[in-house]
C-alpha cells in the first residue's frame, strides 16, 4: 500500500487528509488538550457541518487549514508527514495505537482498534459513535456492547459511557 504524498516542495501543505478521525492520544496528552482548549477558548470543530466526507479531526479547521491545537497536538501527529517511508509511519501508527489509552475493547480475544480522540471533546459524541460502530464490520451484540461498558468504566472513561449507555439501550 503506498501513502498519497500532498507535501509542497517538502513540507506539509496542512491540507488535513492525515487529520482524521482515529488519532490516538495518551491520557496526559488529552488531559494538556483539555487545559489548552478551556485556556484559549477553542471549541472543537463540528463533525456534520459542510462537507467532512473525510470525517476530519474534531481539531481540524477545515477553512482555514489549520490544527486548532498545534501547540499541544498528539505525539503522532507531530511525527507524521506523508512523504516518509510507510512501513517506518506504519511502524509508528502500530505503537501509538498501542500507548493509546482506551484501545484496549477486545472481542474474543481480539483487540479492536477504537481508538479516536474525538470522542473524547464532542460536545455530543453520539453520532460519532454511530458512524464508527457502523463502520466495524463484524455484529455488536448487546452482549458485546454491555461487556466494552464495564470495561471502559474501569478504565477510567465514564465520560464517554455516559454517552454510549443510552445509544445502547435505545
Ligand atoms: S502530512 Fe498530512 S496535512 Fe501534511 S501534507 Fe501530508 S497529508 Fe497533508
Ligand atoms: S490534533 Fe491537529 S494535527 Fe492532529 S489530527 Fe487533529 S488537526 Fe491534525
Amino acid at each position: 500500500m503506498k501513502l498519497d504524498v500532498n507535501t509542497c516542495n517538502g513540507k506539509c501543505s496542512r491540507c488535513g487528509q492525515c487529520c482524521t478521525i482515529g488519532i490516538p492520544i495518551t491520557k496526559k496528552e488529552e488531559l494538556t488538550i483539555r487545559k489548552y482548549i478551556k485556556e484559549n477558548n477553542i471549541t472543537p470543530e463540528d463533525l456534520y457541518e459542510g462537507n467532512n466526507f473525510y470525517a476530519y479531526c474534531c481539531f481540524y479547521d477545515r477553512k482555514n487549514h489549520k490544527c486548532k491545537i498545534y501547540d499541544v497536538r498528539p505525539e503522532i501527529c507531530r511525527s507524521f508527514q506523508c512523504d516518509r517511508n510507510y512501513k517506518e509511519l506504519e511502524k509508528e501508527k502500530i505503537e501509538n495505537h498501542k500507548r493509546a489509552f482506551w484501545n484496549y475493547m477486545d472481542d474474543n480475544g481480539e483487540i479492536s482498534n477504537f481508538t479516536t480522540f474525538d470522542l473524547l471533546f464532542y460536545d455530543n459524541p453520539k453520532p460519532l459513535i454511530d458512524l464508527i460502530f457502523s463502520q466495524i464490520d463484524k455484529p455488536i451484540t448487546k452482549e458485546k456492547y454491555i461487556t466494552a461498558i464495564k470495561k471502559m468504566k474501569k478504565w477510567g472513561l465514564s465520560e464517554l459511557v455516559d454517552h454510549m449507555v443510552p445509544h445502547f439501550e435505545e
